[in-house]
């Protein structure tokens, strides 16, 4: 065992300067300590950073509990089935949590432990550093990789990856969904008529006046063109069709700037049926919307 484990009992040997050093890292490094009983407590902690905002070292030599204590709450049991596991398989901690500040600020903490089994239970080294930063850059760039430039909606490649979620849910649980498909008529002659400024600013607020009518856990998304999905969870066809109607007949009423009446638009509905993939679903909701332009378009076309 190195002589500088800072454990109950034990003398410090690490030298002045290097003690001094530790205290100036941008970050904390500690030694986490288990008794065989399951007692947390930090017999070594240096640095500065987040982590310790507000925390007595002196008392987190003896109890882990005040730093525990401030674990978001869906990390707290994470966190302590991470520490559990890797006292009993001999493997490194390696995971992100959620602290709360004095403040009641929430900051991201990236931490890394090596254990290893010693006389009084299992001892860990490690470093935690504040990730907040590169954890609300990374949230803004899966944000921007999800979202349609013209309209703010959602893009096809989050609706793709929600509805996977969805379907396997609804596989599991049986629960209903539905999945619609909308299409602008004759968008071309109103960009031929109006020009394609014109024709976009159709389209941005074609995507509020939808959105004002459905629901928060509806998901809109602009497939690319004059072309919309939206996602219906826990919806049956028979509503999804309702508010199929709806959106329709809204659409048609609106004034878009562009000569009352001249915007309105087919749509396609499709639920769910269990077994049905991704793509299943995508090829039969197309087909209904294919039904609905054949049909004389602005209508609605529904079919399980
Ligand atoms: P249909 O009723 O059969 O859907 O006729 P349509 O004219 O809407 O369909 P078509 O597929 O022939 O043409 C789609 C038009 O949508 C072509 C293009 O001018 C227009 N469009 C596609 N994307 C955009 C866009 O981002 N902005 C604008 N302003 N127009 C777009
Ligand atoms: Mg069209
Ligand atoms: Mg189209």
């Amino acid at each position: 065992m190195p002589s500088n484990d800072v454990l109950p009992g034990k003398t410090l040997s690490i030298p002045q300067w290097r003690l001094d050093l530790n205290e100036q890292l941008p970050g904390v490094i500690f030694q986490l300590h288990r008794t065989p009983d399951g007692h947390l407590h930090f017999p070594y902690l240096a640095g500065s950073g987040a982590g310790l905002d507000g925390l007595d070292r002196r008392d987190l030599a003896h109890n882990a509990q005040p730093a525990l204590d401030r674990l978001a709450e869906p990390d707290h049991p994470r966190l302590m089935a991470i520490i559990e596991r890797s006292a009993r398989s001999d493997t490194p901690i390696a995971t992100t949590f959620r602290l709360r500040l004095t403040d009641k600020r929430m900051r991201w903490i990236a931490v890394r432990a090596q254990p290893r089994r010693v006389e009084s239970g299992t001892l860990w080294v490690g470093l935690m550093i504040d990730i907040t930063e590169q954890m609300i850059e990374e949230d803004r760039l899966r944000r921007l990789s999800d979202t349609d430039d013209l309209t703010g909606l959602a893009n096809r490649r989050k609706l793709m990856t929600r509805l996977e979620e969805e379907i396997s849910l609804s596989n599991r649980h049986g629960l209903p969904l539905s999945l619609m498909m909308l299409d602008l008529d004759h968008f071309k002659s109103i960009n031929d008529t109006w020009g394609h400024l014109q024709g976009d600013q159709v389209l941005r607020e074609l995507a509020n006046l939808c959105q004002g009518i459905l629901r928060e856990e509806d998901l809109m998304a602009r497939l690319g063109g004059e072309e919309f999905a939206v996602l219906l969870p826990l919806t049956p066809e028979s509503h999804s069709y309702q508010l199929a109607e709806r959106l329709r007949e809204r659409i048609s009423a609106h004034n878009f700037g562009v000569g009352q009446g001249h915007i309105t638009v087919s749509i396609g509905i499709t639920a769910h049926r269990v077994g049905d993939s991704r793509e299943i679903l995508m090829q039969r909701v197309d087909e209904r919307l294919y039904a609905a332009k054949h049909g004389g378009r602005n209508r609605v076309m529904a079919g399980a």
